[in-house]
C-alpha cells in the first residue's frame, strides 16, 4: 500500500492520474471489497483509533470548509480515486479529500478520462496562491454574478481545462451566485444609507475594505470576489443595489 501510494504521488506530480491502471492498485491475494471492508471500514472507520486520525484529516481544511467547493461544510471524506478501483489507496491520507455532501456527489465514483478532466486536488494542486477566480455583475434586478475561473498567464492550458472543468463538475458559478445575492440582500440597507450620506464613493470604499480582508484571508473565497466585483461595479455603487 506504501508503494501504491508512491505511484499515486508522482502519478499526480506528472499530471497523468487518468492514465493509471487500477490493476496496479489491488492488494495482492485480498479481493477488493474485503481490502476496503477490513482496512477502511473496520480499520480506520469505526475503529476507535483509526477514526482518530478520519476525523483529524476530515476537520484539516481552512474554517472546516469544503476544499472542493470553498462553501459546503465538511462531512466526508472522498476517495480522490476511488476505493473500490483503486484498494491500496483506500487509507492514504493524500487519498482521502474532505468534502461537503454535494461535491461528494457530484464527483461519483468515476476516474478522469484525460488529464483536462482531472479536479483540482486540494493538496496536490496548489493553486490558491495564485489568484483565479474573478466575477463581474451581470444583472442589476435583481442582482446578479457571474462567476468565472480568470487563470493567471503563468498556468498552462492543461491547468487552466482543469479548473474550468472542476468549476463546471461541482456547480461553482451557480452556487456562488445564489450566495452573493444573499450578502446584497443582507447589506442593502447598509448600502442604502452610506449612499444617502456619503455617495458611492463611501459605498466603494466600504465595499473595497471588506474585499480586502476576506481576500487576505482567502485569496480565492467566494466572498471576497463578491465584494470585489460589487466594489468594481460603477452602477452598482452608485445606486443599482436598491431595486
Ligand atoms: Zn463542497
Amino acid at each position: 500500500m506504501e508503494a501504491a501510494g508512491e505511484r499515486f504521488r508522482q502519478a499526480a506530480r506528472q499530471g497523468r492520474l487518468h492514465q493509471l491502471s487500477s490493476t496496479e492498485f489491488t492488494v495482492p491475494g485480498i479481493s477488493a471489497g474485503n481490502v476496503v471492508r477490513w482496512v477502511y471500514e473496520y480499520g480506520m472507520v469505526t475503529n476507535q483509533d483509526g477514526r482518530a486520525i478520519y476525523d483529524r484529516i476530515k476537520a484539516a481544511p481552512l474554517d472546516e470548509r469544503c476544499p472542493l467547493c470553498g462553501h459546503g461544510v465538511v462531512s466526508t471524506l472522498d476517495h480522490f480515486l476511488p476505493k473500490r478501483m483503486f484498494p491500496a489507496l483506500c487509507v492514504d491520507p493524500l487519498n482521502l479529500v474532505p468534502a461537503c455532501r454535494d461535491c461528494n456527489h457530484a464527483k461519483g465514483e468515476g476516474l478522469p478520462s484525460a488529464a483536462e478532466s482531472t479536479p483540482l486536488h486540494p493538496y496536490l494542486d496548489r493553486v490558491d496562491h495564485d489568484s483565479w477566480l474573478e466575477a463581474r455583475v451581470v444583472d442589476s434586478s435583481p442582482i446578479w454574478l457571474d462567476f468565472f475561473v480568470s487563470p493567471p498567464p503563468a498556468w498552462e492550458q492543461v491547468l487552466v481545462d482543469r479548473a474550468r472543468h472542476h468549476f463546471a463538475l461541482f456547480g461553482l458559478a451557480p452556487l456562488f451566485a445564489v450566495q452573493a445575492n444573499r450578502i446584497v440582500s443582507n447589506i442593502r440597507q447598509q448600502l442604502t444609507e452610506m449612499l444617502d450620506t456619503g455617495g458611492e464613493d463611501m459605498v466603494r470604499a466600504y465595499l473595497s475594505a471588506e474585499a480586502d480582508s476576506r481576500l487576505a484571508h482567502q485569496l480565492n473565497g467566494w466572498e471576497g470576489v463578491t465584494y470585489r466585483a460589487l466594489a468594481r461595479d460603477r452602477a452598482f455603487c452608485s445606486g443599482a443595489f436598491i431595486s
